[in-house]
Protein backbone atom coordinates (compact mmCIF):
# COMPACT_ATOMS: atom_id res chain seq x y z
CA UNK A 1 0.00 0.00 0.00
CA UNK A 2 1.62 3.20 -1.09
CA UNK A 3 2.03 6.07 2.14
CA UNK A 4 1.00 9.80 1.81
CA UNK A 5 2.04 12.65 4.13
CA UNK A 6 -0.28 15.26 4.30
CA UNK A 7 0.98 18.50 5.46
CA UNK A 8 -1.42 20.39 6.15
CA UNK A 9 -2.89 22.89 9.04
CA UNK A 10 -6.21 23.04 7.94
CA UNK A 11 -9.11 20.39 9.45
CA UNK A 12 -11.11 20.64 7.17
CA UNK A 13 -8.68 19.89 3.80
CA UNK A 14 -6.58 17.48 6.08
CA UNK A 15 -9.97 15.60 6.54
CA UNK A 16 -11.11 15.74 3.08
CA UNK A 17 -7.83 14.21 2.04
CA UNK A 18 -7.67 11.55 4.16
CA UNK A 19 -11.39 10.40 3.60
CA UNK A 20 -10.73 10.43 0.16
CA UNK A 21 -7.01 8.88 -0.33
CA UNK A 22 -8.45 6.42 1.86
CA UNK A 23 -10.92 4.91 -0.16
CA UNK A 24 -9.04 5.29 -3.14
CA UNK A 25 -6.23 3.17 -1.39
CA UNK A 26 -4.13 4.88 0.30
CA UNK A 27 -2.32 4.43 3.09
CA UNK A 28 -2.13 8.58 4.72
CA UNK A 29 -0.82 10.52 7.93
CA UNK A 30 -1.57 13.96 8.49
CA UNK A 31 1.27 16.85 9.64
CA UNK A 32 -0.78 19.79 10.78
CA UNK A 33 2.16 22.28 11.03
CA UNK A 34 5.75 22.52 9.25
CA UNK A 35 8.05 20.98 11.87
CA UNK A 36 6.11 18.07 12.57
CA UNK A 37 5.59 17.50 8.50
CA UNK A 38 9.83 17.89 8.26
CA UNK A 39 9.66 15.38 10.71
CA UNK A 40 8.06 12.67 9.40
CA UNK A 41 8.92 13.43 5.83
CA UNK A 42 12.20 13.20 6.46
CA UNK A 43 12.10 9.34 7.76
CA UNK A 44 11.44 8.65 4.30
CA UNK A 45 8.50 6.01 5.26
CA UNK A 46 6.25 7.62 2.73
CA UNK A 47 5.90 7.24 -1.09
CA UNK A 48 4.66 11.28 -1.89
CA UNK A 49 3.95 14.30 0.40
CA UNK A 50 1.28 16.90 0.27
CA UNK A 51 2.35 19.94 1.20
CA UNK A 52 0.21 22.97 2.02
CA UNK A 53 2.57 26.18 1.54
CA UNK A 54 0.79 28.56 4.95
CA UNK A 55 1.70 26.51 7.95
CA UNK A 56 2.44 27.39 11.35
CA UNK A 57 5.74 26.85 12.57
CA UNK A 58 7.79 26.41 8.95
CA UNK A 59 5.85 27.46 5.68
CA UNK A 60 6.09 24.94 3.00
CA UNK A 61 8.56 26.48 1.38
CA UNK A 62 10.76 25.64 3.55
CA UNK A 63 9.44 22.09 4.79
CA UNK A 64 10.45 21.70 1.20
CA UNK A 65 13.89 22.94 1.12
CA UNK A 66 14.80 21.45 4.39
CA UNK A 67 13.98 17.93 2.79
CA UNK A 68 15.69 18.32 -0.46
CA UNK A 69 18.77 20.06 1.35
CA UNK A 70 18.25 16.66 3.74
CA UNK A 71 18.74 14.48 0.55
CA UNK A 72 15.14 13.21 0.96
CA UNK A 73 14.04 12.44 -2.99
CA UNK A 74 9.90 11.63 -2.04
CA UNK A 75 7.98 13.25 -4.51
CA UNK A 76 6.63 16.65 -3.14
CA UNK A 77 3.25 18.09 -4.87
CA UNK A 78 2.52 21.26 -3.47
CA UNK A 79 -1.10 22.50 -2.62
CA UNK A 80 -0.74 26.48 -2.75
CA UNK A 81 -3.80 28.43 -1.99
CA UNK A 82 -2.55 31.63 -4.27
CA UNK A 83 -2.85 31.24 -8.09
CA UNK A 84 0.54 33.36 -7.97
CA UNK A 85 2.91 32.58 -10.55
CA UNK A 86 6.12 33.51 -8.51
CA UNK A 87 4.63 31.11 -5.94
CA UNK A 88 4.73 28.30 -8.32
CA UNK A 89 7.70 28.77 -9.31
CA UNK A 90 9.19 29.40 -6.26
CA UNK A 91 7.69 26.08 -4.95
CA UNK A 92 9.09 23.70 -8.30
CA UNK A 93 12.66 25.37 -7.81
CA UNK A 94 13.14 24.44 -4.05
CA UNK A 95 12.49 21.25 -5.31
CA UNK A 96 8.56 20.30 -4.92
CA UNK A 97 7.61 18.27 -8.31
CA UNK A 98 4.14 19.52 -8.75
CA UNK A 99 1.57 21.53 -7.40
CA UNK A 100 -2.34 22.21 -7.10
CA UNK A 101 -4.28 25.12 -6.86
CA UNK A 102 -6.79 25.40 -3.79
CA UNK A 103 -9.48 24.60 -3.86
CA UNK A 104 -8.66 21.61 -6.40
CA UNK A 105 -11.13 18.75 -7.12
CA UNK A 106 -9.95 15.71 -5.41
CA UNK A 107 -10.15 13.75 -8.81
CA UNK A 108 -7.54 15.97 -10.27
CA UNK A 109 -5.69 15.77 -7.09
CA UNK A 110 -5.68 12.17 -7.50
CA UNK A 111 -4.59 12.16 -10.88
CA UNK A 112 -1.19 14.02 -10.36
CA UNK A 113 -0.58 11.92 -7.14
CA UNK A 114 -0.91 8.64 -9.68
CA UNK A 115 1.40 10.37 -12.26
CA UNK A 116 4.02 11.63 -9.72
CA UNK A 117 3.75 7.77 -8.27
CA UNK A 118 3.92 6.52 -11.79
CA UNK A 119 7.84 7.21 -12.13
CA UNK A 120 9.99 5.25 -11.36
CA UNK A 121 12.61 6.99 -8.59
CA UNK A 122 16.06 7.34 -10.15
CA UNK A 123 17.68 4.37 -10.16
CA UNK A 124 20.23 3.67 -7.64
CA UNK A 125 23.89 4.08 -9.79
CA UNK A 126 25.74 0.89 -10.26
CA UNK A 127 28.58 1.21 -7.40
CA UNK A 128 30.61 -2.02 -8.74
CA UNK A 129 30.71 -3.32 -11.95
CA UNK A 130 31.61 -7.15 -11.83
CA UNK A 131 32.81 -9.53 -14.92
CA UNK A 132 34.21 -12.99 -13.62
CA UNK A 133 36.17 -12.52 -10.55
CA UNK A 134 36.92 -9.18 -11.15
CA UNK A 135 35.54 -5.59 -9.89
CA UNK A 136 35.73 -2.47 -11.18
CA UNK A 137 34.79 0.18 -8.44
CA UNK A 138 33.00 2.84 -9.00
CA UNK A 139 33.52 5.28 -6.53
CA UNK A 140 36.96 4.53 -5.65
CA UNK A 141 37.91 4.16 -8.82
CA UNK A 142 39.55 1.28 -7.80
CA UNK A 143 39.96 -2.28 -10.36
CA UNK A 144 40.29 -5.58 -8.07
CA UNK A 145 41.17 -9.01 -9.69
CA UNK A 146 40.27 -11.41 -7.82
CA UNK A 147 40.26 -9.49 -4.71
CA UNK A 148 43.34 -7.54 -5.23
CA UNK A 149 43.81 -4.33 -6.31
CA UNK A 150 45.35 -3.55 -9.37
CA UNK A 151 46.58 -0.08 -10.81
CA UNK A 152 44.53 1.62 -13.91
CA UNK A 153 45.49 4.75 -15.72
CA UNK A 154 43.04 7.27 -15.79
CA UNK A 155 41.91 6.32 -19.22
CA UNK A 156 42.50 2.98 -18.92
CA UNK A 157 40.00 3.22 -15.67
CA UNK A 158 37.14 5.18 -18.92
CA UNK A 159 38.14 2.51 -21.00
CA UNK A 160 37.08 -0.12 -18.51
CA UNK A 161 34.51 1.87 -17.07
CA UNK A 162 32.48 2.02 -20.63
CA UNK A 163 33.44 -1.63 -22.01
CA UNK A 164 31.83 -3.52 -18.18
CA UNK A 165 29.30 -0.97 -18.22
CA UNK A 166 28.05 -1.73 -21.55
CA UNK A 167 28.56 -5.71 -21.56
CA UNK A 168 27.42 -7.59 -24.16
CA UNK A 169 27.28 -4.69 -26.39
CA UNK A 170 29.59 -4.30 -29.58
CA UNK A 171 30.81 -0.74 -29.24
CA UNK A 172 32.43 1.00 -32.25
CA UNK A 173 35.81 2.39 -32.13
CA UNK A 174 34.09 5.98 -32.35
CA UNK A 175 31.80 5.22 -29.69
CA UNK A 176 34.68 4.03 -27.08
CA UNK A 177 36.74 7.14 -28.08
CA UNK A 178 33.31 8.98 -27.90
CA UNK A 179 32.40 7.80 -23.97
CA UNK A 180 36.14 7.17 -22.93
CA UNK A 181 37.86 10.30 -23.74
CA UNK A 182 36.52 14.33 -23.26
CA UNK A 183 35.02 16.08 -26.49
CA UNK A 184 37.12 17.16 -29.38
CA UNK A 185 40.17 15.22 -28.34
CA UNK A 186 41.65 13.97 -31.06
CA UNK A 187 42.03 10.12 -31.09
CA UNK A 188 43.53 8.07 -33.42
CA UNK A 189 42.34 4.28 -33.57
CA UNK A 190 46.16 3.46 -32.75
CA UNK A 191 45.45 5.40 -29.72
CA UNK A 192 42.77 3.13 -29.05
CA UNK A 193 43.87 0.01 -29.46
CA UNK A 194 47.04 0.71 -27.53
CA UNK A 195 45.40 1.51 -24.91
CA UNK A 196 43.27 -0.70 -25.00
CA UNK A 197 46.13 -3.51 -25.39
CA UNK A 198 47.87 -2.33 -22.01
CA UNK A 199 43.99 -2.42 -20.08
CA UNK A 200 44.39 -6.27 -21.53
CA UNK A 201 46.91 -6.74 -20.05
CA UNK A 202 45.65 -5.91 -16.49
CA UNK A 203 42.40 -7.93 -16.91
CA UNK A 204 43.43 -10.91 -18.97
CA UNK A 205 45.11 -13.66 -17.70
CA UNK A 206 46.02 -14.59 -21.25
CA UNK A 207 45.86 -11.14 -23.06
CA UNK A 208 46.18 -13.35 -26.51
CA UNK A 209 43.26 -15.14 -25.74
CA UNK A 210 40.97 -12.64 -23.75
CA UNK A 211 38.08 -13.86 -22.35
CA UNK A 212 36.40 -10.30 -21.11
CA UNK A 213 37.70 -7.62 -23.96
CA UNK A 214 37.19 -9.21 -27.99
CA UNK A 215 38.25 -7.05 -30.81
CA UNK A 216 35.34 -7.58 -32.93
CA UNK A 217 36.82 -7.35 -37.04
CA UNK A 218 36.30 -4.23 -38.78
CA UNK A 219 33.78 -2.67 -36.14
CA UNK A 220 35.29 -2.24 -32.73
CA UNK A 221 34.72 -4.13 -29.65
CA UNK A 222 32.73 -6.15 -27.24
CA UNK A 223 33.68 -6.84 -23.46
CA UNK A 224 31.92 -10.07 -22.04
CA UNK A 225 31.45 -10.80 -18.63
CA1 LIG B 1 -2.68 26.23 5.44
Amino acid sequence: MQRILIVEDEPDVAFGLTEDLTRHGYETQVATDGDAGLQLGQTGAFDLILLDLMLPHRDGFEVCRELRRRNVATPIILLTAKTHEAEKVLGLELGADDYVTKPFSPRELRARIKARLRQPAAAAPARVLRFGNNELDLFSAQLRIAGVTVALTPTEYRLLKVFAGNAGRVLSRQQVIDSAWDPGTFVTDRVVDTHVWSLRKKIEANPSEPRFLHVVRGIGYRFDV
